[in-house]
């Protein structure tokens, strides 16, 4: 990811007059993001930081984030490296959205009057804020919890849409991740049929289930994974699949691995065990190291980039948000295929990988800035019909 962007990595830091170079202003020292909002919720002990990365194409917009961190930086990292992935997913599908994401770091999980509490609290920071930020649900957050923040605010994407009340991102996001299977499969193998083929899940949660539907009801032969191997088994069972134990997932013969858990599973330790032809899957963040894109492809294996195939769940939230009819979600997020297409043929031109292509194709978008009439804020993107 480009540095001049404010990558957090990559970007070298002054850290000069800084009282704690390890700290909150050491981590923002070198980074030249749109922005930071740090708000203390005294009430309930809560750190907010509400990341601002690009606002090249549109107003920032990303998910909300809710966790436990050892320290208030840990949290500050997870939202830049978040806020960065943001960028590039909405610049990837040409999507009139810049990169944030917010981060709650919470010193125990909340439940009951005090996270209502500190939800609206946080709905009054994103009025203040006046639409430079839009959020939705996130890794501990819901959509039930999306519902109260818009109780205060009209800034929460998936919840107020003209067509539709507030939804699950997770059915969208399998869609296009299976999608991006079948180009993957056309690509490697010369036929997107899923017919014979096996996929490995790593992950049978929200997205791995929906995944696993779809991939069976289109003839594929499926194995599961998951570090509850109660959920993997339930699913085995009503689909007559196979389950591997979690860590054996790396070694099993399949034709896809589809990482569905959890971020930097393809590393240096598992890249050389993989015994699949292709990796697509839903989880943010696949590669352990930019570099391991490179290892996959040494290997000849062919790796659809995350921030690529998985905006299906992204991309349904923005345009039910927009008032698209279900027919225009589902085909908008089945398009995640074609985009892949061009993107694998694009790396193979270029003989590099295609997750630098993918970078490189948001890049160009990028550079060349919002399309002309694409609406500015959400006040526009509500106003504009996307069918
Ligand atoms: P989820 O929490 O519903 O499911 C995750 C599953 O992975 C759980 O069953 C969990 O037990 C399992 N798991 C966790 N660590 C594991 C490990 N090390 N090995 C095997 N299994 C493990 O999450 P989800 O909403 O299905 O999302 C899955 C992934 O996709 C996450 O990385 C998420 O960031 C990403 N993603 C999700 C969406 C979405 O729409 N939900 C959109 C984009 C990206």
């Amino acid at each position: 990811m480009r540095a001049s962007r404010g990558n957090a990595a990559d970007t070298p830091r002054d850290t000069s007059l800084v009282e704690d170079p390890e700290g909150i202003l050491g981590i923002l020292a070198g980074w030249q993001g749109v922005g930071v909002v740090i708000r203390r919720d005294l009430p309930t002990g809560t750190w907010i930081f509400v990341v601002l990365h690009d606002d090249t194409l549109g107003p920032p917009t990303g998910g909300c984030r809710m966790k436990v961190y050892a320290r208030p930086s840990d949290a500050l990292l997870d939202g830049i490296r978040l806020a960065e992935g943001m960028t590039y997913k909405w610049a990837a599908m040409d999507f009139p959205f810049g990169g944030a994401k917010s981060v709650l770091a919470v010193p125990r999980l909340l439940s009951g009057d005090e996270r209502r509490g500190l939800l609206l609290r946080f709905g009054a920071l994103l009025n203040s804020l006046g639409g430079r930020y839009g959020t939705g649900a996130d890794l501990g957050t819901t959509t039930e919890d999306m519902r109260t923040i818009a109780e205060v605010s009209p800034y929460v994407i998936g919840v107020h849409g003209r067509s539709e009340g507030p939804m699950d991102p997770s059915p969208y996001t399998a869609l296009g991740v299976f999608s991006g299977i079948q180009a993957a499969l056309g690509h490697r193998e010369g036929e997107r049929g899923l017919s014979g083929r096996s996929v490995l899940i790593q992950g049978v949660g929200a997205v791995g289930a929906s995944l696993a539907r779809r991939l069976v009801e289109a003839g594929a032969e499926v194995i599961l994974s998951d570090i509850d191997e109660g959920r993997a088994r339930a699913t085995a069972e009503e689909l007559d699949a196979e389950v591997v134990a979690p860590g054996a997932e790396y070694d099993t013969p399949c034709t896809v691995y589809a990482p569905c858990a959890v971020g930097a599973t393809l590393n240096r330790e598992t890249i050389p065990r993989l015994a699949c032809d292709i990796v697509a899957g839903a989880a943010n963040n696949q590669l352990g190291h930019p570099g391991d894109a490179e290892a996959l492809m040494e290997r000849d294996i062919l790796y659809a980039p995350d921030f690529v195939i998985n905006g299906g769940g992204a991309m349904a939230f923005t345009l039910i948000y927009q008032g698209a009819s279900l027919d225009t979600v589902e085909a908008r997020v089945r398009s995640i295929g074609p985009r892949l297409e061009t993107i694998f043929a694009e790396a193979e031109l270029r003989s590099t990988s295609p997750a630098e292509a993918a970078l490189a194709h948001a890049e160009a978008i990028l550079a060349r800035g919002p399309e002309e009439g694409a609406p500015s804020s959400f006040e526009d993107m509500r106003a504009l019909s996307p069918e």
